[in-house]
């Protein structure tokens, strides 16, 4: 159980941060959602998640931008007195083979998944110091492990993302501070909504458990990472991907 836990959920507004958000407010923790856009279905959502009887907020949030992500942290603190949980969610794509991917696009993605988890970690990590306690989870990806055509940009930035999980996990171990990563394959979520039938059907084969993973699937895991239980568990990559990289 999560009661009384604070937790901040990146990119918390739709797909997988959506079901992230709310898996955690089923256990007791209040959540704060950040997202770039205030749109009223977000504002509709964030709502909802008082009904299982927590503190909920929406910060407005880019977090490739430093200073978005200092004042948005400290309207966490704000609200809720301290932070306890941080999933690194937020995350964007830009497909295209290399030959005519630019530089502009190769760095775009890498601020959001790359830098924008760094940024988060950096301004959470006094708190966590000085209570002694955090947990953090990044959400990687499969393809940060393996590889993919079209996504030399996202690959990168996702397989950053574990390197930097391992460094901080490395570095705050002593200080009560857990850092993990799961590594989604392909969830159903409008980030893959775009793909063709045809790439679908070729990425089904791929999947020993035939089916794409939903939110919940990810958001199940995240929530066992983010249990105080957990203390013994660092530096890991968890692979929800339906056994499709073994
Ligand atoms: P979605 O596109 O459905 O949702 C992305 C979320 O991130 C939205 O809430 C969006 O809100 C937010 N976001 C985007 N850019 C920023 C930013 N600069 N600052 C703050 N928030 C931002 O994505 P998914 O739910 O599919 O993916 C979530 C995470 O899981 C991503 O990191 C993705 O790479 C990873 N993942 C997804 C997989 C999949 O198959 N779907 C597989 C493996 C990993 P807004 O637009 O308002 O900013």
């Amino acid at each position: 159980m999560l009661k009384g836990k604070n937790a901040i959920v990146t990119g918390g507004s739709r797909g997988i941060g959506k079901a992230i958000a709310i898996r955690l407010a089923m256990e007791g923790a209040n959540v704060a959602v950040f997202a770039t856009k205030e749109t009223k279905e977000t504002m509709d959502f964030v709502k909802e998640l008082h009904t299982y009887g927590i503190k909920a907020v929406f910060v407005s949030c880019n977090v490739a931008l430093e200073e978005e992500v200092k004042t948005a942290v400290a309207k966490v603190i704000e609200a809720f007195g301290s932070i306890d949980i941080l999933v690194n969610n937020a995350g964007i794509t830009n497909d295209k083979l290399l030959m005519q991917m630019k530089s502009e696009g190769f760095e775009r993605v890498l601020n959001v998944n790359l830098l924008g988890t760094f940024l988060m970690i950096k301004e959470c990590i006094r708190p966590f110091m000085k209570q002694r306690y955090g947990r953090i989870i990044n959400i990687s990806s499969v393809v940060g492990m393996m590889g993919n055509a079209g996504q030399a940009n996202y690959a990168a930035s996702k397989a950053g993302v574990i390197g930097l999980t391992k460094s901080i996990a490395k570095e705050y171990a002593s200080r009560g501070v857990t850092c993990n990563a799961v590594a989604p394959g392909y969830i159903s979520t409008q980030m893959t909504e775009a793909l063709p039938e045809a790439t679908t059907q070729a990425i089904l084969e791929q999947i020993p458990i035939k089916r794409l993973g939903t939110p919940e699937d990810v958001a199940n895991v995240v929530a066992f990472l983010a249990q105080e239980e957990t203390s013994y568990l660092t530096g890991e990559v968890i692979k929800i991907d339906g056994g499709m990289y073994i």
